[in-house]
């Protein structure tokens, strides 16, 4: 009614804009406050003393993590079998068998300049994932290799890759994959490339390209190393390991035998046996932690994927995660989402029927 007399021909359960909120709430003497889902969040968080998001203890606490990388292209240009091929030939020492469960990420051991390192991958190619987890205001992914097959070139999801990096301001690696096959140009990509703001080195650009066979097991060493550069010379890859574990779900799933099983990917802090942890709207206690080999983890550092069992229902993918001093608060904090989920889902529900009712009448 108020906002009918203001000029405004809405319905009782139509969404109206900020401004218009803010009209109403001055007119009936209600100051209005819009706030986002993400601060709404936050101050659940505070209401408890926790802030999601950043190390604390500032820059002397920071210690060096590997970096995470999502493969992203074009279908059928090799990202899946480019995952197969680095997981085979990676295998850390002591692990004869190889890795032996896909948990939705992995690391593998390599070396640089006589250094050994680690490198993360989400094991979950396609940008599907990626974009999953950034609209939930997780940025998981360090760098992405593209992978572009030379004897098909830039493709529209490339180009859609390529843009969703872009957009969240993570450096890109070029995989330029199927260099085994007749009819392969790799040449041609770098040459395609540049017109998306993508300059190889040799042209004297700052983006690193890799010609490899994912089929061949060819120069696979090479683009882990490219990877390796990019990450030291684009990003401080840096965080505390010494605080409460917080990071992202990749993957999350009911399993028959074990209940609830969700991996993680620990961003900061670490995470151990025994920790009261909430994901999402989903909360636990971890019992058991597993990495790709099936074996017990006891304390997972930064840049660790890990398979967490103990969760009381299935987090989702893409879903945050902390941990929190006690159970009862963990609890507290996912019911809290969880009846703000089911609000929402009323809202859209009643919204719905009315628009019905109105299309009827
Ligand atoms: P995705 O859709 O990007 O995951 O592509 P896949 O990994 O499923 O690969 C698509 C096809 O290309 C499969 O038949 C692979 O065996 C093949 N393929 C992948 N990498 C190479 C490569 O380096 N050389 C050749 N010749 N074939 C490849
Ligand atoms: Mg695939």
């Amino acid at each position: 009614q108020v906002l009918f007399h203001l000029g405004e021909m809405v319905t009782a359960t139509q969404s109206v804009s900020e401004d218009v909120l803010e009209l109403l709430g001055t007119e009936m003497n209600y100051k209005v406050q819009v706030v986002s889902p993400e601060e709404e969040d936050r101050e659940l968080l505070e209401s408890f003393d926790i802030t999601y998001g950043e190390s604390t203890g500032g820059e002397e606490a920071l210690e060096a993590r590997p970096p995470v990388v999502t493969v992203m292209g074009h279908v059928d240009h090799g990202k899946t079998r480019l995952l197969d091929t680095i997981r085979k030939a990676n295998v850390a020492e002591g692990e004869a068998g190889g890795i032996t469960q896909h948990i939705g990420a992995y690391q593998v051991k390599t070396e640089l300049e006589g250094n050994e390192r680690l490198i993360t991958f989400i094991d979950t190619p396609g940008h599907e994932a990626f974009t999953a987890m950034r609209a939930r205001g997780a940025q998981a992914t360090d760098i992405a290799v593209i992978v572009v097959a030379a004897d098909d070139g830039v493709m529209p999801q490339t180009v859609e890759a390529i843009n969703h990096a872009q957009a969240a301001n993570v450096p890109i690696v070029v995989a330029v994959n199927k260099i085994d096959k007749e009819g392969a140009n790799p040449a041609k990509i770098r040459q395609q490339l540049t017109e998306y703001g993508l300059v190889a080195e040799e042209y004297g650009g700052d983006t690193m390209f890799v010609d490899i066979s994912a089929k061949q097991n060819i120069n696979i060493d090479g683009l882990l190393e490219a990877i390796l550069l990019t990450a030291d010379a684009a990003l401080d890859l840096r965080a505390n390991p010494k605080m409460e574990a917080q990071g992202v779900a990749i993957e999350a799933h009911l399993d028959r035998g074990r209940g609830p099983v969700a991996t993680v990917l620990v961003q900061r802090g670490s995470l151990r046996v025994g920790d009261s942890i909430v994901a999402g709207d989903a909360y636990g206690r971890v019992r058991r932690m597993v990495d790709e080999y099936n074996d017990d983890v006891t304390v997972a550092l930064p840049s660790r994927p890990v398979q967490v069992i103990g969760f009381t229902s299935v987090p989702g993918a893409g879903d945050t995660f902390l941990v929190v001093d006690e159970d009862r608060v963990a609890r507290q904090i996912a019911e809290r989402r969880q009846a703000r989920t089911r609000n929402a889902q009323n809202a859209a529900k009643f919204k719905r029927y009315s628009l019905e009712d109105l299309d009827s009448a």
